[in-house]
């Protein structure tokens, strides 16, 4: 990425090559409509670079990796490791700190059962500065999506360890007023959202860290949503471990990644035992591989592994900090939304520090009800609780319509989703 990549947004035309690169955009719904898709949250598009490599690795290189002693194996195998590499590139970490996963929530799960297990004795003398003890705190935010708060719910439940978090502000940002109140000695764990799904605020990771690092706590970085849209360095940003999928930036689904500090996954013990991930087996005992084949039990998303590799080697041709800086332009057009009577958005209102995610509530009508105008106009939104039900409590409302967008999202999707948007009440009546 070239200095200037971080300030200059697509052309026009480079967008529209871009659109031509993801051929389910180009299909129509709902009678004709063309599609509208602003749902890049939930999951993203894929570009034909994508799909091809998963047909290209099933046609020509499909076979157990790191087993076979033939050339299909050899090459599958190099398939594999090649796409570690290229996610370990994308996110600024060494290739042996990618644990393939298959997705963001099980990438935090392996995380949270590690430290439960290590808790329990195993992972031996490795594995002690792990351990939690009843009264240890474990910290995370009334903004997580539930894949980065139930795990630590149960790693509570588990270990005696208490759950803390802090609050959200009226903006939707994270309320750090106190950080020294809520991370203290006692904490051993900080999970949070780099990016939340649901107000599409970028979390302070800077102050974060410092602070778990001063106490000696653990961070994990809920990645889900940043590592599509943003620069992301995972160890310029100094986070222990975090977690993405591959559905949400332009890959496969069922394939995401685990990012650990290599020290940290070398003493930490395994969850997923089998295959794949051991030395010696005896009748009596087992000796583990080192990481990450140690966290990689069993046959592996080989294809998928592979498809993601391609999409964030699609990704950084691009030049993330110019995404970063088309997406910049969509949120600001998003936000406009906040122009249309009785519109409110559940989250910042202005376009610093966060992406085009924008949840919103219509006065007086049910947002399934806005989502269906939509969709009958072929705008595809989510609707719901985005799987983040404490912070629509915090917000008092039950379910949001979400628009999101992604690298290939137009200005134009954009007019079209505000227009409709425009009418719902007056649909209604
Ligand atoms: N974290 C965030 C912020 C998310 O948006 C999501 C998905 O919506 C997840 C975690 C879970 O990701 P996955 O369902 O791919 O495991």
């Amino acid at each position: 990425m070239t200095a200037t990549d971080t300030v200059r947004p697509l052309t026009a035309a480079e967008l529209a090559a871009v659109r031509a690169d993801f051929p389910l955009l180009g299909r129509t719904v709902r009678g004709g409509r063309p599609l509208v898709y602003l749902d890049s949250a939930a999951t993203s598009q894929k570009p034909n670079v994508v799909l091809e490599a998963e047909v290209d690795f099933y046609e020509q290189r499909n076979a157990a990796v790191h087993r076979g002693a033939h050339q299909v194996a050899e090459e599958a195998t190099a398939a594999f490791e090649d796409a570690r590499s290229a996610v370990a590139s994308f996110v600024g970490a060494a290739d042996d700190e990618i644990v393939w996963t298959p997705g963001a929530t099980a990438a935090i799960n392996l995380v949270a059962y590690a430290l439960g297990n290590a808790t329990a004795g195993r992972g031996g003398a490795d594995a002690e500065r792990f351990r939690l003890a009843p009264g240890d705190e474990i910290v995370v935010t009334e903004a997580e999506h539930h894949a980065n708060l139930v795990p630590w719910q149960e790693l509570c439940a588990r270990t005696g360890a208490v759950l803390r978090w802090f609050g959200v502000d009226d903006d939707g940002r994270l309320d750090l007023s106190d950080v020294g109140s809520v991370i203290t000695e006692r904490t051993r764990v900080v999970a949070f959202g780099h990016v939340s799904n649901v107000t599409g605020a970028v979390a302070p990771v800077e102050t974060l860290v410092a602070a778990a690092r001063e106490v000696g706590a653990y961070t994990v970085l809920d990645a889900c949503q940043s590592v599509p849209h943003l620069p992301v360095d995972l160890h310029a940003l100094g986070v222990d471990f975090a977690a993405f999928s591959a559905h949400k930036m332009l890959g496969p689904t069922g394939v995401g990644a685990l990012y650990g500090r290599r020290e940290l996954l070398e003493a930490l013990p395994p969850v997923t035992t089998g295959g794949s991930m051991v030395e010696v087996v005896t009748m009596t005992e087992t000796t583990y591989m080192p990481p990450p084949q140690r966290f990689e039990a069993g046959t592996q998303m080989v294809a998928q592994a592979v498809g993601m590799g391609v999409a964030a080697q699609w990704l950084d041709e691009l030049g993330m900090g110019r995404v970063a800086a088309h997406e910049r332009e969509i949120a600001a057009e998003l936000l406009k939304i906040t122009e249309i009577p009785g519109i409110r958005v559940i989250g910042p209102s202005d376009d610093r520090d966060r992406i085009g995610v924008v949840s919103f509530v219509v006065d007086g009508v049910h947002a399934h009800d806005v989502s269906q105008v939509l969709d009958d106009r072929g705008i595809a939104v989510r609707v719901g609780h985005h799987c983040a039900q404490p912070l629509h409590r915090r917000f008092g409302v039950a379910a949001t319509a979400r628009a999101s967008a992604s690298v290939y999202t137009g200005v134009e999707d954009v007019v079209a989703f505000r227009e409709a948007l425009a009418g719902v009440r007056a649909f209604f009546g």
